[in-house]
């Protein structure tokens, strides 16, 4: 037989799907120690999400901001298995998961199913769609990391093909057109990045063709940002108008071809407008196997935004063997990064308390038994006559319910708290050095731009993310841009 997985028996088995922010805070938070812990993931890596939109554009490079989900769990106290599949079903009666290889190269085995005691769902979310015609066929996403390659090329694409010699006026006019869906923090912060490119580096690089290229901003609700503040809304409005980048709010993206993109206007007329690239930021749904797993509880799971959880994370309608987090769940959190790594934390916090509760509960069987042993034992006498029987069955009886009665004061003291989330702030890059800020603590918002602001969006990053390795290839990368410019060769 093959490689098994390293389970001991004696251990109770934690499954995690799931290598994005939850899993991988919970994974850095988890005590290895106390269980048989297996992370089943597509990705082999994480994903630092927020700076996706500067692999976009060339300013980072793709593995700067990854890093593989063993550099993690290697540093644990036990084993970890980490398998690259794809979780296709969950049973929760069964409690087993059936996972699949989807990768290219396969072996003779690319499906099975393993039972688990606890399973903690972590698969975020995927981009939603609304059906809308033409988005999966003809725009780009940004997502994860091959949305941001692939929207790097074809971008690039554009900018050579407007090149080519005898392009019309016209045809350049539509290859130098981009557009962006969606006035979210994903949509706001890919057009500032985008306008940093054309501005450093694409007015040296293709001097002829700079100053044609078009940004528009496609927004279905009257303002972008809608969980910004209004001065803050007004700040990125103004800062757009400066960098020549059109916001179209109230109006809504009906179609996507080849070559255009359909709008409805706000007086409700629809548009079709010539274009090189659209880029759909346009917000999640949740992914095949969070609904699957929401139709097989249908008396506890009502929402359709994802799975619902209780206080303490627990899938409702489920025995405390699942529990949930981060952008899977529907909950009155927004889905973000914040929000699943504090989520993450806690799991791993409250599956160390789980474990001792068990250890506790364990020890309180085993002295319970003793107890009727002890109890049920005839105190007979001994031709000792030193020892009296029944005085060594009462200190045995004394001593054995002192401890439990410890054991079970311990047990008492180990409470699990509710999940309690704590906002450190909104941070969002607009382009132009401008980074606009929502944080608590400074008891309102804070817009600014400039040197300060930029180094603060830049420090603020590189501090969250997770390793060393990280911080000093981002780092690295954000230097060679400074001296040289960004790569604009398409591979
Ligand atoms: P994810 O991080 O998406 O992880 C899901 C994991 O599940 C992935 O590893 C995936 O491969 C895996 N998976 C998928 N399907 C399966 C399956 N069937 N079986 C097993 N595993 C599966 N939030 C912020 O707070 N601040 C920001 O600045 C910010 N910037 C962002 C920028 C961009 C461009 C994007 C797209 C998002 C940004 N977010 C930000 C949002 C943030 O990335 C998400 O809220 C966060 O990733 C949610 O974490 P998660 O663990 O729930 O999901
Ligand atoms: P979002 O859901 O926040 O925004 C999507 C926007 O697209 C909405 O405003 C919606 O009205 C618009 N839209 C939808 N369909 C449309 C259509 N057909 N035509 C025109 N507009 C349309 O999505 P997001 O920006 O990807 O953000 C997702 C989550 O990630 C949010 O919780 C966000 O806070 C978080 N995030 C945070 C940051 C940050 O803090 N810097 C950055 C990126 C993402």
């Amino acid at each position: 037989p093959g490689p098994q997985l390293p389970l001991d028996p004696a251990k109770k088995t934690l499954v995690i799907l799931g290598s994005g922010w939850g899993a991988t805070s919970l994974l850095k938070s988890l005590d290895s120690a106390d269980y048989n812990v297996v992370v089943i993931s597509p990705k082999n890596f994480f994903l630092f999400t927020p700076l996706l939109p500067s692999v976009a554009v060339g300013t980072l490079s793709p593995r700067s901001i990854i890093q593989p989900t063993r550099y993690i769990t290697r540093h644990k106290k036990r084993t970890v298995s980490v398998i690259e599949a794809e979780a296709k079903e969950v049973d929760p009666i069964n409690q087993t998961v059936t996972f699949t290889d989807n990768s290219e190269i396969q072996g003779g085995i690319s499906s099975t199913t393993i039972r688990y005691d606890y399973l903690v769902c972590a698969v975020g979310a995927e981009v939603q769609t609304f059906n809308i015609p033409g988005v999966k066929e003809h725009a780009c996403f940004m997502k994860e990391l091959a949305d941001a390659e692939r929207m790097q090329r074809v971008f690039m694409d554009c900018l050579e093909s407007a090149s080519f010699p005898g392009q019309s006026a016209e045809e350049v006019d539509r290859l130098l057109h981009m557009v962006v869906v969606g006035g979210g923090p994903t949509g706001i912060e890919l057009s500032g990045e985008l306008h940093d490119f054309l501005e450093d580096d694409v007015k040296s690089w293709y001097p002829e063709l700079a100053g044609k290229v078009r940004l528009t901003l496609v927004e279905a609700l009257p303002s972008v940002l809608p969980m910004f503040s209004k001065q803050l809304i007004d700040y990125t409005e103004s800062t757009f108008k400066e960098s020549k980048i059109e916001i179209l709010t109230k109006t809504m993206v009906k179609e996507i071809k080849d070559k255009s993109v359909v709008l409805q206007m706000p007086d409700k007329s629809i548009k079709e407008v010539p274009c090189g690239m659209v880029v759909w930021a346009a917000g999640n749904k949740p992914r095949k196997i969070t609904q699957d797993l929401v139709a097989k509880l249908p008396e506890a799971q009502k929402e359709r935004r994802g799975v619902a959880v209780d206080e303490l994370l627990q899938l409702k309608g489920t025995n405390g063997s699942i529990f949930a987090i981060g952008d899977c769940t529907a909950t009155s959190y927004a889905p973000t990064a914040q929000v699943a790594s504090q989520q993450g934390a806690y799991l791993g916090r409250m599956f160390a308390q789980l474990a001792r509760k068990e250890d506790l509960r364990h020890q309180l069987n085993v002295l319970e038994e003793a107890i009727k042993i002890v109890d049920q034992r005839p105190a007979t006498p001994t031709n000792d006559t030193n020892t009296n029987t029944s005085d060594t069955k009462a200190e045995e009886l004394k001593e054995l319910v002192s401890a439990k009665e410890r054991i079970e004061r311990l047990l008492n003291k180990t409470k699990i708290t509710p999940f309690h989330y704590s906002h450190q702030g909104s941070l969002a890059y607009i382009g132009s050095e401008k980074a606009i800020a929502d944080l608590p603590f400074m008891n309102g918002n804070f817009a600014s731009g400039g040197m300060a602001t930029y180094l603060f969006w830049r420090s603020a990053y590189l501090s969250t993310l997770f390793s060393l390795r990280n911080r000093t290839l981002v780092a690295t990368d954000w230097l060679k841009v400074k001296l040289f410019g960004r790569d604009v060769s398409r591979d």
